[in-house]
């Protein structure tokens, strides 16, 4: 799990990779243009109903087109269901350790907190899969914090062969790695590989990741790169936001997740934008750099006009009331009944699928709490359907077909 020397330097970044294109987009001078859209620009966009352009994409998220949010759901909405269906499928995460060697400042692993650290045996992700299992689920996440030991000693691997026969779609978030140790995983039968970028304003990586190989900015951006060369084909980018000024990170993401379209054109993409929630450590986002509900709903909107084929993800980290709205409008996955401590599911009662104590090794504190049952009940009303497997061979149009005019 070492980094290699190159990307000690950024300036180094090896050529091809994203975070060589990255040095050279003009993020920052896109924000301002975002800020200071007017509405004629956002109109001239949604007349053509497609987002063509990064800069198009600046003028959706802008706070002129705030006034056009509902237009813009409307061509959202159409064009989901055009290229997915009315689906939203759902997966839940199962956090395997929360030992860490890295110091994110925002993160409750991070190294120096004082938390119960475990990793939980392979028997227990077992009973643990089986126990997600009865609510439903066949799509599983591992996560887990960055630790070498797991790199070495196979034990990801096992966690990822012992839960396939209960679990048909396993997907990993772990602390980035080689190509030659993903092939270990893929091989292992894992088909997603998540990493979010956290945040794309270097600065600000460095000065919240101050230990570990996380501190390394671009080989963390390379890293759905090497995993597509290991073989996976479902790759997850993000931005954590609240960590510097989303419009940036919208851009940023936006960037990253056409760079894979291209370069990795056999994967699916999909992107994130998870909000900062309150976590051990207490760690504060600044009031400018935080994202509203209704700017999350039009940037969500803005990132399906610009690329109708990317997966888009909503956690639990969003509220209910959110999460209901903005099913319909263009997002394909959704996390349900979620712990985010390791073991957590141990603690839920099976028949509300609630905890029935407290979680103290937690990462974060969802927002959601609702039971699996009853997200699926909330798609369901919308007259979508709440898939528990993968869909995509059956589902998932021909990403060449072009979109008609709207
Ligand atoms: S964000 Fe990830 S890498 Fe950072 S401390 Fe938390 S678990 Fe570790």
């Amino acid at each position: 799990m070492s980094t290699p020397r190159k990307y000690h330097h950024s300036h180094e970044a090896p050529v091809g990779m994203f975070s060589e294109a990255f040095a050279r987009l003009p993020l920052e001078q896109l924000a301002d243009q975002s800020r200071e859209a007017n509405l004629a620009r956002v109109d001239t966009v949604l007349r053509r109903g497609r987002a063509t352009s990064l800069e198009d994409f600046a003028a959706l998220i802008s706070p002129a087109a705030g006034e056009r949010i509902e237009e813009m759901a409307a061509h959202s909405q159409r064009i989901s269901q055009r290229f997915f269906g009315k689906t939203v499928r759902l997966f839940a995460p199962m956090y395997l350790s929360n030992e860490c060697v890295n110091v994110c400042k925002y993160c409750g692993f991070s190294r120096h907190n004082d938390i119960p650290r475990v990793t939980i045996p392979v028997s227990k992700v077992v009973e643990q899969a089986e126990r997600l299992a009865r609510q439903g689920f066949r799509s599983l996440l591992l996560v887990a914090g960055e630790h070498p030991k797991w790199v070495s000693n196979g034990y990801v691997a096992e966690c990822i062969k012992r839960t396939l026969p209960i679990m048909p779609a396993v997907s990993i978030e772990l602390g980035p790695m080689h190509t030659e140790e993903y092939h270990h995983l893929v091989d292992a039968g894992a088909e997603a590989l998540i990493v979010y970028q956290e945040t794309y304003y270097q600065p600000t990586y460095e000065e919240l990741h101050t230990m570990g190989p996380k501190k390394y900015f671009a080989w963390r951006m390379d890293t759905a790169e090497r995993g597509y060369d290991a073989g996976f084909r479902r790759l997850g980018i993000g931005a954590l936001l609240g960590l510097h000024d989303w419009r940036f990170e919208a851009m940023a993401v936006a960037a990253h997740a056409q760079h894979l379209l291209r370069k990795c054109w056999k994967a699916q993409v999909s992107v994130s934008l998870p909000r900062m929630r309150p976590a051990t450590g207490g760690w504060q986002p600044k009031t400018e750099h935080l994202m509203g509900d209704r700017e999350l709903v039009q940037t969500i909107c803005a990132l399906r006009m610009l690329m109708p084929h990317v997966g888009i993800t909503i956690s639990t980290r969003e509220p209910p009331a959110l999460r209901n709205g903005i099913a319909p409008l263009g997002v394909t996955l959704m996390s349900a009944g979620a712990s985010t401590e390791p073991g957590g599911y141990d603690h839920f009662d099976e028949n509300a699928w609630q905890p029935t104590k407290e979680q103290p090794g937690e990462q974060f504190h969802i927002a959601d709490e609702r039971a699996p049952a009853d997200i699926a009940a909330m798609i369901r009303s919308h007259g979508y359907e709440a898939v528990w497997k993968d869909f995509d061979q059956v589902l998932v149009t021909d990403p060449s077909r072009e979109l008609a005019p709207a």
